[in-house]
């Protein structure tokens, strides 16, 4: 989107974060359930659900280094609306990439107004992610018929689509998996909730069950067996995408942190006057000003072609641990008073550990990170 324009949109999504958005989280956090009713007219009318989806499919074809400004403010307010909007846009943007034209215009036209949406489902309960899937979809003429089950799947309860990872070779080799569309209302298909999470309350992350689910072989996405490959370039951008909700959540409880510094006094003085609770302040500045510069030089890169493995992984385990150290030095500069809900401490607190595993735990980011220093990779300006 042209720069003027994107600056008057972000005012105007901004805007309405801090006025329609931020007042819900009492609402949500009391009942863990997002109210839906009164948040998806708001979305739909900020652009929220066309933000990463290109211009040619109804969307508002943002540029990352554009999007992740707007992600890390929507991570300042209560997390089950980031969660909503984050999955919404990382998923409409991987299918925009690995979808063929037909999928494209059946779909994206509908995820950018919110009327349509797409999960990603991969995470299993009986088995571990990528060759180890458990998944299957094996091929019955022009069908393929799908069994195995998924967790954790973010937005299960509205999406209209899934991007199903399975296995269409028994075997574990590189391929042997691929990435399906599967419709919701698809006979055999079945979705149940979760319990309630720690943090980022109110969104669903169900559980989905496939028994004998038959599936156009149209709906591949993509090159049968290359399953692996798009699951490496859709995870790569998301998890630049969470090192900015790191960012944003951590921006938010340093904020908070200077506020109360400088009106919480004891022994007659403002704590912000000591130097214990200045360091807090000094550390917390570090880290966000660190983050800031590493996913915008990530983001500028991707922007301009080149891909991030490397970048991604690093941005997303340095986001996670600067958001952990942050949020954890806001309670310490909060007090007890912190441990409280009157403050938004505790929620950004419980919020920001969803950071650890979205997109990959840090086993795994270290694993991608490594991989491309030991093949010769080096980052370059
Ligand atoms: C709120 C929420 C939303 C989510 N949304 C989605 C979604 O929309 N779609 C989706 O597909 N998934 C989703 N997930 C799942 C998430 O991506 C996974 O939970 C995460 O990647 C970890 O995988 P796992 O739970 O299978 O853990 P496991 O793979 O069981 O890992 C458990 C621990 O063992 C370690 N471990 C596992 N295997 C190895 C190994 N081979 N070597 C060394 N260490 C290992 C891990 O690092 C971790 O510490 C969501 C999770 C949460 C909590």
């Amino acid at each position: 989107m042209e720069q003027k324009a994107y600056e008057e949109l972000k005012a105007r999504i901004f805007d309405s974060i801090w006025r329609n958005l931020d007042p819900l989280e009492e609402e949500i956090e009391n009942n863990e359930a997002l109210p839906y009713d009164k948040l998806f007219p708001l979305l739909r009318e900020m652009g929220a659900f066309g933000l990463r989806i290109p211009e040619e499919y109804g969307g508002l074809g943002l540029t990352v280094s554009q999007y992740i400004d707007i992600i890390a403010e929507f991570s300042k307010i209560q997390g089950g609306i980031r969660v909503v909007v984050h999955v919404h846009n990382s998923m409409a943007s991987a299918l925009s990439k690995i979808a063929n034209e037909e999928q494209k215009r059946a779909v994206l036209p509908g995820c950018a107004v919110g009327e349509k949406s797409v999960a990603f489902a991969l995470t299993e309960p009986d088995h571990g992610t990528g060759l180890d899937l458990g998944t299957t979809a094996t091929r019955e003429g022009d069908h393929f018929i799908i069994n195995g089950r998924k967790h954790l799947i973010t937005n299960s309860d509205f999406a209209s689509h899934f991007i199903v990872f399975a296995k269409t070779k028994a075997d574990k080799s590189e391929d042997s998996v691929s990435a399906i569309l599967v419709e919701r209302d698809t006979p055999g298909f079945t979705i149940e909730a979760l319990p309630e999470t720690m943090g980022c309350k109110g969104g669903e992350h169900g559980v989905l069950t496939f028994e004998n689910v038959r599936v156009p072989v149209t709906n591949l996405l993509g090159e049968e067996g290359k399953g692996v490959y798009q699951l490496e370039e859709a995870l790569e951008i998301s998890r630049l995408y969470i090192a900015a909700t790191s960012l944003g959540t951590a921006e938010r409880a340093f904020d908070l942190s200077v506020e109360f510094a400088k009106e919480r006094k004891t022994f007659g003085k403002p704590i912000g006057e000591r130097q214990a609770i200045q360091r807090y302040i000094a550390e917390m500045g570090i880290d966000i000003y660190a983050l800031r510069n590493m996913i915008k030089d990530a983001a500028k890169k991707w922007d301009s072609g080149k891909r991030i493995p490397a970048e991604a992984s690093m941005c997303k385990q340095f986001g996670l641990e600067a958001v952990g150290r942050v949020t954890d030095r806001a309670l310490l500069v909060f007090g007890g008073i912190g441990y409280t809900r009157k403050y938004p401490i505790e929620r950004l607190y419980r919020d920001a550990r969803l950071n650890w595993l979205e997109e990959g735990p840090p086993t795994i980011q270290y694993m991608v990170a490594a991989r491309e220093f030991l093949k010769g990779y080096r980052w370059e300006e």
